[in-house]
C-alpha cells in the first residue's frame, strides 16, 4: 500500500465517521419496500482504477439500485445505436424538473430530454437491441453484472412492491408513445425499466460499477472490458447534466464529478482515470438524493481534491 493509498484511506474513515450518522432526510415511501429498510445505514465505498477496494459502515447490505440503473442501460444503449441516436431521440440536456416529470414532456414534444429521467430512461430501455421482453431484461442485467464484477439479481419483494404502483411510470410510458418517443410496446419498455430498478447492490458493487467508468469501460476486478472507451465520455456527461436530479447543478458546482443516485439511498460517483466511489444511507432531502451519501462523497472528495474542473 502506497502513500496516496493512505491518504485515501485517512479521508474515507473521516468522511464516513463525520457523516455517516447526520440527521435529516426521510426514506422514499412511494415504492413501500423502500420505507422499510432501516434508516440508520450508511456505507462509503472506492474501487480504483488498479482494483483497490477500500470500503467502510454497512458495506455488505445490498440496497436497490434504483436510478442508477439508468447508467447501466444509457452504457448499453450507447454501445446498441450510439451517442448521435441517443442524443437525437431521447435527448442530452437537463430537463431542469423532478425525476418523473410529466410537464418536462408537454414543453419538449414529447421528448424526454435526459436518459436519467424516468421517461429517458423507458425510452432508453426501448431503443436497446432485443428481440422479446425476456431477451431486453437479460441484457441489461448482464449490462449491471459486467459493470459490477459481480452477480446482480432481481429483488422479487421489490419488483413486486414497484409493479404495483407504478401507475405515474406507465401513464409517462403511453404519453412517449403518443409523441413516438418510445421504440418498443410502451408497457414492455415500463416492465423491463421497473425491473431494472429492483435489483439489489452493495456499496463495493456500487463502486466497481462507478471504476469501470473511471477506467476507460474496463472492470478493474475483472479485467474484462465492459464498454467502449469511446463512449464513456458521452455517459459522464449525460451523469453531470442530470444525474443528481434537481441538485445537479450545484452538485457540479461543489463537487465537480459525474455521479448518479437513486431513491434507493445510493450515490456513485466517478473520478476518470483514478477511481470510483459509491455511498449509500437510505434518508433522502427533498430532491431525491441521500443526504449521508452526498455528504460523505463530498467529504471524501474535497479531502483528496478531486475535481473536474480544478487543476491538479
Ligand atoms: N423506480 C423508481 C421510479 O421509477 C426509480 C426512481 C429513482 O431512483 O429516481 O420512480
Amino acid at each position: 500500500m502506497n502513500i496516496l493509498f493512505n491518504d485515501v484511506h485517512d479521508a474515507l474513515v473521516n468522511a464516513y465517521s463525520q457523516f455517516s450518522s447526520f440527521k435529516g432526510g426521510e426514506n422514499a415511501s412511494y415504492i413501500p419496500y423502500l420505507a422499510t429498510v432501516p434508516d440508520n445505514l450508511a456505507a462509503i465505498a472506492i474501487v480504483t482504477v488498479e482494483g483497490d477496494i477500500l470500503s467502510k459502515g454497512d458495506s455488505e447490505f445490498r440496497f436497490a439500485l434504483e436510478s442508477i440503473s439508468k447508467v447501466c442501460s444509457l452504457a448499453l444503449a450507447l454501445e446498441d445505436v450510439g451517442p448521435s441516436v441517443v442524443q437525437n431521440r431521447i435527448g442530452a440536456d437537463p430537463t431542469g424538473l423532478p425525476f418523473n416529470s410529466i410537464i418536462a414532456l408537454e414543453l419538449h414534444g414529447g421528448k424526454p430530454l435526459s436518459p436519467l429521467v424516468n421517461a429517458g430512461a423507458m425510452s432508453t430501455v426501448s431503443i436497446l437491441k432485443a428481440e422479446n421482453v425476456e431477451n431486453r431484461w437479460k441484457r441489461i442485467l448482464d449490462m449491471q453484472q459486467q459493470l459490477a464484477g459481480a452477480p446482480v439479481s432481481l429483488c422479487e419483494a421489490l419488483n413486486h412492491s414497484e409493479q404495483t404502483t407504478n401507475f405515474h411510470n406507465r401513464a409517462i410510458a403511453w404519453l412517449l408513445y403518443s409523441a413516438d418517443a418510445i421504440y418498443c410496446d410502451p408497457m414492455e419498455a415500463c416492465d423491463v425499466y421497473t425491473r431494472q430498478c429492483s435489483t439489489l447492490v452493495n456499496t463495493v458493487e456500487l463502486a466497481t460499477m462507478a471504476a469501470t467508468l473511471a477506467a476507460c469501460g474496463i472492470n478493474p476486478l475483472t479485467q474484462k472490458t465492459v464498454l467502449t472507451a469511446e463512449n464513456i465520455p458521452f455517459l459522464l456527461a449525460q451523469m453531470t447534466m442530470e444525474g443528481m436530479y434537481g441538485s445537479s447543478g450545484d452538485w457540479a458546482y461543489t463537487v465537480g464529478l459525474p455521479a448518479k443516485s437513486g431513491v434507493g439511498g445510493g450515490v456513485l460517483t466517478v473520478v476518470p482515470g483514478v477511481m470510483g466511489i459509491a455511498a449509500f444511507s437510505p434518508p433522502l432531502d427533498t430532491m431525491g438524493n441521500s443526504v449521508r451519501a452526498q455528504k460523505m462523497t463530498a467529504s471524501l472528495t474535497q479531502q483528496l481534491g478531486y475535481n473536474l474542473y480544478k487543476n491538479r
